[in-house]
């Protein structure tokens, strides 16, 4: 399948490693130039120096987005090296359990800074380079938004809202023949869910009775599944689909649980 994107410029927010990694490559892949925003310098530059090696015209720049400034800025610079944008994919976020019981109202704050607000952010920054190139824009959304996992307020309602907004937003840019899209990742093996998961008291115990309760294969979702995904919903293969939520699980969140 021909996924028309050569060329296309795609802002990949938490782009350096993980999902946010396996979508800059997968829209190399296709042609395009994937610019990857992250603040993490190591793998930043790691992957940088990746795309160049393989002949991809892609760059890092290194944003710290729960700053609005930094966020600003890194879109300006994308703009002025590249002068176009062509899709902005939403992804950096931190699962940083910040329960009601346990957390605080400060911490909640700024859990929401973490998950939320810089989506918003970049949007808003995008939107006028979106808006000359009709771009597209995928958020990462997480099942938590639909299943609650407990002691996660930020993260959870942060991500619940990510999901409204991408409806909110498919709305507001029709005009703008802007699509807009969620994809609702549950298990992906990455450096955030391999932190995560190490902060239970046994960490094997607990992936293999979460790998039992996933229906499809038992297995965790690749982060290449998710970004085969996202490259399609910001494609033109996909230029009627619009303020979708896209659930590449296994079936975690909707399947029978009797079936497992
Ligand atoms: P990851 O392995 O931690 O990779 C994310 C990258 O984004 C990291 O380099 C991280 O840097 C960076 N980042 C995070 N917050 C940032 C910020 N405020 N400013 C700049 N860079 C930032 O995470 P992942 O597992 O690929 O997750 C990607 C997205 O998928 C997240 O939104 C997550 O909620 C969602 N998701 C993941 C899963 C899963 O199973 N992995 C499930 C559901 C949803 P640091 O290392 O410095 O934090």
């Amino acid at each position: 399948m021909h996924l028309q994107l050569e060329n296309k410029v795609v802002l990949i927010t938490g782009g350096a490693k993980g999902i946010g990694a396996a979508i800059a490559y997968a829209s190399a892949q296709e042609g395009a130039v994937p610019v990857v925003i992250d603040r993490d310098s190591e793998a930043g530059r790691k992957i940088e120096q990746e795309l160049i090696s393989r002949g991809v015209n892609g760059k890092w720049i290194e944003a710290e987005l729960s700053d609005t400034e930094s966020s600003r800025n890194a879109v300006e610079a994308v703009a002025e090296k590249y002068g176009r944008i062509d899709a902005l994919v939403n992804n950096a976020g931190v699962n940083d359990r910040v329960g009601l019981e346990q957390g605080s109202p400060r911490e909640y704050r700024l859990s929401l800074e973490k998950n939320l607000f810089h989506y918003f952010d970049m949007a808003h920054f995008c939107l006028p380079y979106l808006k000359k190139s009709r771009g597209a824009i995928v958020n990462i959304a997480s099942k938590t938004a639909i299943t609650g996992q407990g002691g996660t307020s930020g993260y959870a309602s942060a991500k619940g809202a990510v999901l409204a907004l991408t409806r909110e937003w498919a709305a507001e840019l029709l005009p703008y023949g802007i699509r807009v899209n969620a994809i609702v990742p549950a298990e992906v093996m990455t450096p955030l869910y391999q932190q995560w998961l190490s902060s239970f008291p046994d960490p094997e115990e607990k992936l293999k009775k979460i790998l039992s309760k996933i229906p499809l294969d038992a297995r965790m979702t690749e982060p290449a599944e998710i970004a085969g995904v996202a490259v399609f919903l910001l494609s033109g293969k996909a230029a009627h689909i619009t303020g979708q939520h896209w659930f590449v699980d296994g079936g975690y969140v909707h399947l029978d649980r009797a079936l497992t």
